[in-house]
């Protein structure tokens, strides 16, 4: 996994406060990360892949995760907790909280088939996003939840947006995610996921649904067009529309996430056709609109006229390509969801805010579970990772702050 740090601009939605804090907690978290033992390394050339956590992640294997990256630094953090006799308790589920008379919150949690309750001043919800939850999912990403494909784990379910959201706090961007767009193949092939993504071939390429109409803005990135994907009555009627030269540009710009040849060497799905015709035909394509898609595409291209196109198309990000070269090729699409990007509102220290704006005493949030940084009508992304570690040292820090003002009280983390 990256830490990456300002991957995307969110210019219309991130909360100012909440940015300042991730860019002003970015290195020292990652030196905090180095001084527990972590080892960051640069893995590839582009910033986004400078502080990589080690050893990196390979994407073969049964358990392609074990011992690297990710799992190698919770392991590490866990000793050095248990070694300054901090208290980790597993196979926790935490049930419910509240907030009693005399301030302390009370969380009642089933451990081990027991229900255990603990008392603390402070509490931290970081129980991760509600990708998990279909209900959620259908209340605010998707009209068809069942259609996103699960590119993550399955524990985040919203526990913790619902036990805040009984103690008053606000939501804020709940209807965007962090995903990419994947072959719809990888519903029925194990070794689809996480990666190839379809991203760049669509981002330079164009993405239509069954009735052969283009439907998105495609130049705004992967995120963006997974976004879209789910926002669609049928999800799963989309299609990756592309030339030869695409497929060998776009198709293998990158080799951790590129699908050209895996795509089709693990048995995913790929039209190929002499024809626009014969493709449409085969991949079961409006004939005639497709047809008419792609000679007006390539004719805004080539006049440099995209803001034009209906749906528009940016250029800013990726610069499109003409659709002319056969054979062509069309791939089946679905939204791969990784973890909701809204939830529950925070200040820049990390303190959950009730609906007036106020802080709710002792409350925190951090990383998956929160909103406010990512997300708005671009999709924009900053990275997961780096929400969750700068935003949890800054509650942290909020914390120490006070307990070296006052006697010390054990505050404790959901998750
Ligand atoms: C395939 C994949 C690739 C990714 N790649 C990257 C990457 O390259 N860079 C990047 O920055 N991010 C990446 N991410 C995203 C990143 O992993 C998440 O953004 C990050 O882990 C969120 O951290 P978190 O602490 O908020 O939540 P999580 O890491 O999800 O942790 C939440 C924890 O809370 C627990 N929990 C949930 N409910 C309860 C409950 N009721 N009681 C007790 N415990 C509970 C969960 O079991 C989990 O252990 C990737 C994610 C996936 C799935």
């Amino acid at each position: 996994m990256n830490a990456a740090f300002g991957w995307q601009s969110v210019p219309d939605f991130a909360s100012s406060e909440i940015a300042s804090t991730v860019a002003k907690n970015a290195i020292p978290a990652l030196k905090w990360l180095r001084t527990q033992g972590i080892r960051l390394i640069k893995a590839m050339p582009q910033e986004a892949y400078w502080w990589v956590l080690a050893p990196p992640r390979v994407l073969s294997g049964d358990v392609p995760w074990r011992g690297r990256g990710g799992d190698v630094m919770l392991r590490q953090l866990e000793a050095k907790l248990l070694g300054r006799a901090g208290i980790l308790s597993r196979a926790s589920h935490v049930l419910a909280l509240e907030k009693r008379l005399d301030k302390r919150f009370m969380v009642t949690a089933s451990v081990s088939e027991q229900t255990r309750t603990y008392l603390a001043k402070n509490v931290v919800i970081a129980d991760g996003g509600f990708q998990g939850n279909i209900e959620m999912l259908s209340r605010y990403i998707s009209p068809s939840p069942k259609a996103l494909f699960q590119r993550c784990a399955p524990t985040g379910v919203g526990d913790g947006i619902r036990m805040a959201q009984m103690l008053g706090a606000k939501l804020i961007g709940m209807d965007t995610f962090y995903g990419h767009v994947l072959s719809q193949s990888v519903f029925n092939h194990a070794g689809l996921w996480p990666y190839p993504i379809m991203d760049r071939v669509v981002s330079v390429g164009m993405a239509v649904q069954r009735n052969g109409l283009r439907f998105m803005n495609e130049g705004l990135g992967g995120i963006y067009q997974a976004n879209q994907i789910a926002k669609l009555d049928d999800p799963l009627s989309t299609f990756a529309v592309f030339d030869s030269a695409i497929w060998r540009t776009a198709g293998k710009h990158s080799r951790l996430s590129c699908p050209n040849p895996s795509l089709i060497k693990k048995g995913g799905t790929v039209f190929e056709a002499s024809t626009l015709e014969s493709l449409a035909q085969a991949a079961g394509i409006q004939i005639e609109a497709l047809i008419h898609s792609v000679e007006s595409y390539n004719q805004h291209v080539k006049m440099n006229a995209l803001s034009e196109l209906k749906p528009p198309r940016s250029v800013n990000k990726f610069i499109p390509s003409m659709i002319l070269e056969p054979p062509f090729f069309a791939v089946p699409l679905c939204a791969g969801i990784t973890y909701t990007m809204g939830g529950i509102a925070t200040d820049g220290c990390a303190r959950v805010l009730d609906q007036k704006d106020q802080v709710i005493e002792g409350l925190f949030a951090v990383g998956a579970t929160t909103g406010g940084l990512e997300g708005g009508s671009t999709a924009g992304y900053v990275g997961g990772l780096a929400k969750a570690v700068t935003m949890g040292l800054e509650a942290a820090e909020v914390m120490a702050q006070c307990v070296r003002k006052e006697p010390p009280s054990l505050p404790i983390s959901i998750g």
